[in-house]
């Protein structure tokens, strides 16, 4: 038997990447890393342009709870990291190679043994092709702004401008572009349930781990 197990999520902005992870943490035992909090946390902290000195002496650190929690000089930033001009400072930094080599080794080291969901944009491409299983999530552009204002209130159409500028911007960068995973399985969220997504992926996790051990 593996003493590891890996499941990786990929998708454009607002697919339920998080909702699915966090799911999978709570219900399954499984430790979620979120690659997108370490480049929100990236930008949040040093800003559109960063140089490798400031991101060598980052002070980053880490707590094991359910989530993998990221500490930026000793405090939980995740409150401050969440809005929209942060996924966007984000995505900006996301493009720089040594930012990427550093999100890479960051959430390689921290998946030793045990069960692990880990989501963001190539992490079934390039962090973890060897992963356990891949999913691929989307759902239409429409569905996916109503998710988030109903998350934070804000008009529809405007989150709709951003997450579409952002997913442009994730799909079209030239280093780790957004892309379905080979051997991902793609499931299309838009109208499926909360629940219906995750039961899911709770079978093709099951379905996998009895492949990996027979
Ligand atoms: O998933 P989240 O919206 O928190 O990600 C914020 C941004 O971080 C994305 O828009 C993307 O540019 C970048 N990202 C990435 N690769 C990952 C995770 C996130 O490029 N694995």
């Amino acid at each position: 038997m593996n003493d590891r197990f890996i499941v990786t999520i990929d998708g454009p902005a607002a697919s339920g990447k998080s909702t699915l992870a966090k799911l999978l943490s709570k219900r399954d035992g499984f430790l979620h890393i979120d690659t997108g909090a370490l480049y929100r946390t990236v930008g949040y902290a040093l800003g559109l342009n960063p140089t490798k000195e400031q991101l060598d002496n980052l002070d980053l650190t880490v707590e094991k709870k359910d989530r993998i929690v990221i500490k930026y000089k000793g405090e939980d930033v995740e409150t401050f990291i969440r809005t929209e001009e942060c996924g966007m400072l984000a995505s900006n930094v996301a493009k720089l190679e040594f930012v990427r080599d550093f999100v890479n080794d960051f959430a390689r080291k921290l998946a030793a043994k045990g069960k692990y969901v880990i989501d963001g944009r190539d992490c079934g491409s390039i962090i973890f092709p060897d992963a356990d299983l891949k999913i691929f999530l989307v759902a239409s552009i429409k569905e996916r702004a109503l998710r988030r204002a109903k998350e934070d209130g804000k008009s529809v159409l405007k989150i709709e401008k951003d997450i579409e500028k952002r997913d442009k911007q994730d799909k079209n960068r030239k280093v780790a572009p957004l892309f379905k995973p080979k051997g991902a399985v793609e499931i299309d969220t838009t109208n499926m349930s909360v629940e219906e997504m995750y039961l899911k992926v709770k079978r093709l996790i099951e379905d996998r781990y009895e492949h990996n051990n027979s």
